[in-house]
């Protein structure tokens, strides 16, 4: 039997104390940026394998745990995020969340757990590693800045080569791995506008500057950007959550409230987005004499695959899932701060399938919801440990 083959037995027989975990987890949910019983978990969970070269505290309540290899190598870092999202869980199962309105709808549970699993697998075969593993553990992915962004601050990536992570996705069958090079995950953005008009009475208009009115003339020009001023052949969006303003129907309010977002993947795009919509804001409101303030956050950038690595796990893949079992990732609108590690060394994100004919795994991330056929994370493992044997060589180290 391989040392692969190996890992993969163990891994087999230590899935229920995995799934274990992924309940615990899923019961004790914590929000973005106070995820500390989380970490301690963790950490706790690390010690109890035998992990002493751990560093806490990173980018907020991040943490790693660093396993060093029989010879040296290349080191690849593995990582997981453990953060939690503010809904009320409405599932009616035995795991269901103990945190009123907090709630693992995301997977952030099983990738933890999984990272976990990995960790325990790995560290009885760390003689035949020919290099250094990384397993990092990021707190806050959900809510900008991030986690990520953090945790490199803190210097988890120092002498890091490689870097991968997984994503449970309810989309695809369980058994599946969806892969794709080159951007596949948007940038996103936020801002605020505000429209300082002269409130006054419903019946003279021409008294007052009605920030509804130039609030409305502002949004249909902003929805213009994307169809006249940006290539069709390049991606991105505005979307428009926010119009607040005014609270009787004949009086005419001094301000008005706009909030969105714009999703992008080129950074050119990206900042011409901006600036136009600063452009726009600034001229509409200046042509009826309303003044505005705008507030623009930059969120996470864009997600980019390394094209190489992304080939890499492909072929790897093919072998350890099955041809058929390799789809490919779409393309999205949606964010990930893991773009921040892949802007600083090379690797590639994936998602693992996690859906099953029971409709209890069919819900969207984020829905209250959303669950998951628990043997993905098997198959998170399984890549991760494919990964390893690639990049570190298991079967060329001791034995
Ligand atoms: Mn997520």
């Amino acid at each position: 039997m391989s040392v692969k083959e190996m890992i993969e037995q163990q891994l087999e027989e230590q899935f229920d104390e995995v799934v274990e975990w992924r309940r615990y987890l899923h019961q004790h949910p914590e929000l973005s940026y106070q995820e500390s019983e989380t970490a301690k978990f963790i950490e706790a969970k690390l010690r109890s394998f035998g992990y002493e070269d751990i560093r806490t505290g990173l980018g907020g309540h991040g943490l790693t745990a660093t396993l060093q290899g029989g010879e040296p190598g290349p080191t690849v870092a593995l990582r997981a995020d453990f953060d939690a999202l503010a809904i009320i869980d409405e599932k009616e199962v035995p795991y269901r969340s103990k945190n009123p309105g907090v709630m693992h709808a995301c997977g952030h549970d099983g990738h933890t757990s999984a990272l976990l699993g990995t960790a325990k697998a790995l560290i009885d075969y760390k003689d035949h590693l020919k290099g250094t593993l990384v397993f990092l553990f990021q707190p806050a992915e959900e809510i900008p800045p991030g986690g990520a962004q953090a945790m490199i601050k803190d210097g988890a990536l120092d002498g890091v080569d490689y870097i991968y992570g997984a994503h449970l996705d309810s989309a695809v069958p369980v058994g599946q791995v969806a892969l794709g090079e080159g951007f596949r995950m948007a940038a996103v953005d936020k801002f605020q506008i505000t429209i300082k008009g002269v409130g006054g009475h419903g019946a003279a208009p021409h008294k007052a500057i009605d920030p509804i009115v130039v609030g409305s003339d502002v949004v249909s020009a902003l929805q213009k950007i994307i169809s006249r001023r940006i290539n069709p052949l390049d991606s991105a969006l505005i979307t428009l959550g926010v119009f607040q303003s005014g609270n009787a129907f004949n009086v005419i309010p001094d301000t008005a409230k706009l909030e969105g977002t714009v999703r992008s993947f080129d950074p050119d795009v990206r900042q011409k987005v901006k600036k136009q919509i600063h452009n726009i804001v600034e001229h509409v409101t200046e042509a009826f004499e309303a003044g505005h303030e705008i507030d623009y956050l930059h969120g996470y950038p864009a997600l980019y695959n390394n094209v190489e690595e992304t080939r890499r796990l492909e072929t790897l893949f093919s072998e350890t899932f099955g041809e058929d079992n390799v789809v490919e990732l779409p393309t999205g609108m949606g964010a990930e701060d893991f773009s921040y590690y892949l802007q600083e060394r090379p690797g590639s994100f994936f998602k693992v399938g996690s859906q099953n004919e029971d409709e209890a795994t069919h819900y969207a991330h984020h829905h209250p919801r959303f669950d998951i056929d628990e043997r993905a994370l098997l198959n998170i493992e399984k890549a991760f440990v494919t990964i390893i044997d690639s990049i570190l060589g298991l079967e060329g180290g001791k034995s």
